[in-house]
């Protein structure tokens, strides 16, 4: 069987530069399936389908493939074939991509390509629902947080090392809303899974944080 780590937590808290690194330490494959709810959150804005039009969105996920693959190591999001990874990390579809999640079309194609990926392959998989629905029965399990104004800096700092000038009162406030949005879904709510260990990373440099996850890993493989 293969050996699932799942790592939840909100927008920011630092799941995937924490996921990537362990993964390149510990050999596993890293799976973002934040990326994969963008992909599609990418279709709809590219479609101009209104994220609020359920309706609209069920029928458009039935023309949006999904699929990932590797190159040295880094995860690809394939959209009918073509490669989209250059397009995701926006604030338009990060934020699209929150609001679209919550339909059940959406997630099921989704949580069925996560599974798969998880059956036969040692992942560390990051996400909202990761421990408590796509993978309820990983190895490990943790829950991931920081304050919202960690968050927002963090963000903030990223966006500007890009050469993208951003707005810290904007960014936190897009942050509180979609940590509002992921948490009071009705589907598949962001909330810590009764098994995961909680990690607050607000105080704590990335290396801490890999060392922490890597001593749960290590002991129970
Ligand atoms: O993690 P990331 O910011 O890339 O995720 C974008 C959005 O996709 C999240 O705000 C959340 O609404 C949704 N998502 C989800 N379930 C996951 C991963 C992401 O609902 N497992």
């Amino acid at each position: 069987m293969a050996f699932n780590v799942a790592i939840d937590g909100p927008a920011g808290a630092g799941k995937s530069t924490i996921a990537k690194q362990l993964a390149k330490k510990m050999k596993f494959v890293y799976v973002d399936t934040g990326a994969m709810y963008r992909a599609l959150a990418y279709y709809f804005l590219t479609q101009k389908i209104d994220p609020k039009d359920e309706a609209s969105i069920n029928a458009a996920v039935e023309h949006a493939d999904v699929t990932i693959a590797y190159v040295e190591g880094e995860q690809q999001v394939l959209l009918n074939e073509e490669n989209v990874n250059a397009y995701l990390r926006t604030e338009e579809v990060g934020n699209t991509a929150s609001i679209t999640s919550v339909y059940p079309a959406v997630r099921s194609k989704l949580v069925a390509l996560q599974q798969k990926l998880a059956q036969t392959t040692d992942v560390i998989m990051d996400g909202r629902d990761i421990g408590t629905c796509v993978l309820p029965n990983a190895q490990v399990k943790v829950y991931l947080t920081a304050s919202v104004a960690t968050r927002a800096k963090r963000r903030y700092d990223e966006l500007l090392a890009k050469g993208e000038t951003a707005d810290l009162g904007q960014i936190a406030a897009d942050i509180e809303d979609r940590d509002y949005r992921d948490m009071h879904r009705e589907l598949s709510p962001l909330k810590q899974a009764e098994d995961a260990v909680l990690v607050d990373s607000s105080d704590l440099t990335i290396e801490e944080v890999v060392a922490v996850i890597e001593k749960l890993v290590t002991e129970r493989r």
